[in-house]
C-alpha cells in the first residue's frame, strides 16, 4: 500500500463527491486513515465510521485494497451529507444492531450504501484519463498541483483507533 497514492486518490474522490453533492469546501469532513491493525484480521471488524459531532470520517487501512478503502470513504461521506441535512438530530438509539432495529438509521444506511457505492463507481468510471495518478504517469505525481491545494487539509491525520 502506497499511502501517498491512497491520499491523493482519496482527495480526488472527495472532490468528485463534493461536486456531486454540492458540498462547499468549508463544509467538507475530515478523513482519518486509521492504521491500527486490530481489525484487519477480524472478518467482521470495523472498516469505517463517521462521527456526526465532529464531522470526521474514519477509515481503516491495513489489509485492504485501495478501492475497498475508498468505497468506505464514499459511504461515510454520504453519512456526512446526511449530517449536514440534519438527519442525525432525532436518530434515536445507536446501540448494537442499530442498522436492523432503528428504522431511521436503517434508511440512512441504505442510502449510504446505495449512494456511496454508486458515487464511487461513477468516479472510477469517469476519472480523467490524464490524471497524474494513472499508471502510465504515476512517476509524475505533482505534489504542488491542485491535488494538494484544495483538500490536503482534510486528510491531515494518520491515526490509531481509539482504545
Ligand atoms: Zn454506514
Amino acid at each position: 500500500m502506497n499511502l501517498k497514492k491512497l491520499q491523493l486518490l482519496t482527495e480526488e474522490l472527495l472532490r468528485y463527491c463534493s461536486d456531486v453533492k454540492s458540498i462547499p469546501q468549508e463544509k467538507m469532513p475530515t478523513v482519518n486513515f486509521v492504521m491500527d491493525e486490530v481489525y484487519s484480521n477480524d472478518p467482521f471488524g470495523k472498516t469505517g465510521a463517521y462521527n456526526p459531532n465532529t464531522s470526521e470520517i474514519y477509515v481503516f487501512v491495513p489489509g485492504r485494497h485501495y478501492k475497498d478503502i475508498m468505497r468506505s470513504v464514499a459511504h461515510e461521506f454520504v453519512h456526512h451529507v446526511q449530517n449536514l441535512r440534519g438527519d442525525f438530530k432525532d436518530v434515536g438509539e445507536l446501540g448494537e444492531g442499530y442498522a436492523q432495529k432503528n428504522k431511521k438509521m436503517r434508511k440512512m444506511e441504505a442510502e449510504a450504501y446505495l449512494e456511496g457505492n454508486m458515487m464511487f463507481r461513477d468516479w472510477t468510471d469517469t476519472r480523467d484519463p490524464r490524471s497524474s495518478l494513472n499508471e502510465s504517469k504515476k512517476e509524475k505525481i505533482d505534489f504542488d498541483s491542485r491535488n494538494l491545494s484544495l483538500f490536503n487539509k482534510l486528510l491531515k491525520k494518520w491515526t490509531k483507533a481509539k482504545k
